[in-house]
């Protein structure tokens, strides 16, 4: 995705495909989009969700009541938007 290659400049707010510094007035750039909250870590996630719930991935009880209920929780977050 285009998105994820895009940096914000913390200085003037303008975006730029640059991961040093802005073209525009040099100041520091950042990813707009952290890793974390980016769709496809959510899917990646989700079907991460799904196969622990399946059975396809075993995990310790308390290691996988805490995937599902992390999963559930983020759905209810996306509800809410
Ligand atoms: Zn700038």
């Amino acid at each position: 995705m285009v998105q994820a290659l895009l940096r914000r400049c913390k200085v003037c707010g303008r975006y730029t495909l640059r991961k040093d510094k802005c073209p525009q007035c040099g100041g520091e750039v950042e990813n707009p989009h952290p890793p974390k909250y980016s769709p496809d870590d959510r899917y990646y996630f989700y079907r991460f969700c799904m196969k622990v719930m399946s059975g396809l991935i075993q995990l310790p009880d308390n290691v996988r009541q805490k995937v599902i209920q992390r999963c559930t929780s983020t759905e209810g977050e996306q509800e809410g938007k």
